[in-house]
């Protein structure tokens, strides 16, 4: 035990000390994702001890994600995120069991991950793996720190299934309207790392107020908002409502969501090039498609998408939806996806990412 000398700074707290200190060693914490929020997370629960720490992620460390993800460094690009954020976390703390998952959280193996772990971490940007995570912490019992940023507002809550509310009595089910702009909405990398932070602060608080209770107070039942243009704070109360669709059910009861896009959906761009007889939707505006198109492809912006105008012909043949780079794509697939029509695609990537030839529009 004498690798306990370098907990020494947070074990001389008394709300810690060796016996809080024992209990993050002997604690195994999931994190959710490996971006913005699990950046700061995962050094700072490394730091403090965590016995196990895992983490899952299905995506690849990009230059974009440099601006805020500051678990990873240049040379990393590439790489899957899991295993530069393994090889990150064990150089940081070689004494703690790391675990990494190079996957999404889904129906299969969200039951495994829950039960093997004393507390998740939500560090997810989408309503699908967020709404998931937070029934399963519910169907499961494990208390689970949620963490979200939106431009420059963030929240950081606990959703404890013994003594607080759900994600669902705040919010029934996940918003159905995406922001319909292809560049994705913005964010600074310090309020992300902010609530990063706050999310590993309420890990460690749950953790050593197991083994002295009472002298800290997480965020159960709280809700804590950050707006970052003015710096205000605040702690909201949010209570469990007791005709919450989830928490007021019995926990076999509850049927895990299905993730509301189908993942057939998304097409590579390689892909999507050898389907015979597709209809290439385009839904950028006008001044977008005659500034380069894919040849062959018709113009429907997302304005009249979501007005209730369909391109002829719809269901009859595959119809890959595309934009500039993808996001404003895939909420025209998810709308049309979810009117039923069959084989909807959005094109990964969006035009940027497309190999072939593009036209301009004479005018
Ligand atoms: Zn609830």
């Amino acid at each position: 035990m004498t690798d306990l000398a370098r907990y020494d700074r947070q074990m001389v707290l008394p709300e810690v000390g060796e016996a809080g200190q024992r209990r993050l060693a002997q604690a195994r914490v999931l994190c959710i994702g490996a971006g913005g929020l699990g950046s700061a997370v995962l050094p700072y629960l490394a730091g403090a001890g965590i016995g196990r720490l895992t983490v899952i992620d299905d995506d690849r460390v990009e230059a974009s994600n440099l601006q805020r993800q500051v678990l990873f460094r240049e040379a990393d690009q590439q790489r899957p995120k899991v295993e530069a954020a393994v090889d990150a976390l064990r150089a940081l703390n070689s004494g703690i069991e790391i675990v990494g998952e190079n996957g999404r959280l889904d129906r299969d193996n969200v039951q495994r991950l829950f039960e093997d772990h004393d507390v998740i971490v939500d560090g997810s940007d989408n309503f699908d793996t967020k709404f998931l995570a937070a029934d399963a912490a519910v169907k499961f019992g494990v208390p689970l720190v949620y963490g979200s940023v939106t431009g420059f507002e963030a929240q950081v809550t606990v959703f404890d299934p013994d003594h607080g509310p759900c994600l669902r009595c705040l919010f029934p089910s996940p918003p159905t309207s995406w922001v319909p702009n292809c560049a994705e909405a913005g964010v600074l990398g310090p309020l992300v790392g902010m609530a990063g932070s706050l999310q590993a602060m309420q890990v460690i608080q749950l953790i050593v107020s197991q083994a002295l209770p009472g002298r800290l107070e997480p965020l159960i039942g709280r809700l804590w908002t950050l707006d970052a243009r003015s710096m205000d704070s605040h702690c909201l109360r949010i209570r469990k409502r007791p005709d919450c669709g989830l928490c007021s059910l019995d926990p076999a009861a509850v049927e895990l969501p299905r993730p509301s896009r189908d993942p057939g959906q998304d097409i590579a761009p390689n892909e999507a090039s050898q389907l015979d007889d597709a209809l290439f939707l385009d839904i950028r505006e006008p001044d977008e498609w005659a500034a380069g198109h894919i040849p062959g492809a018709e113009n429907l912006p997302l304005s009249r998408l979501l007005e209730g105008e369909r391109p002829a012909r719809l269901g009859e043949r595959p119809c890959v939806v595309y934009c500039t780079r993808g996001t404003r794509g895939e909420t025209a697939a998810r709308l049309l996806a979810e009117e039923g029509h069959p084989r909807i695609h959005n094109l990964l990537g969006g035009l940027a990412a497309w190999p072939g030839p593009r036209r301009q529009t004479d005018r």
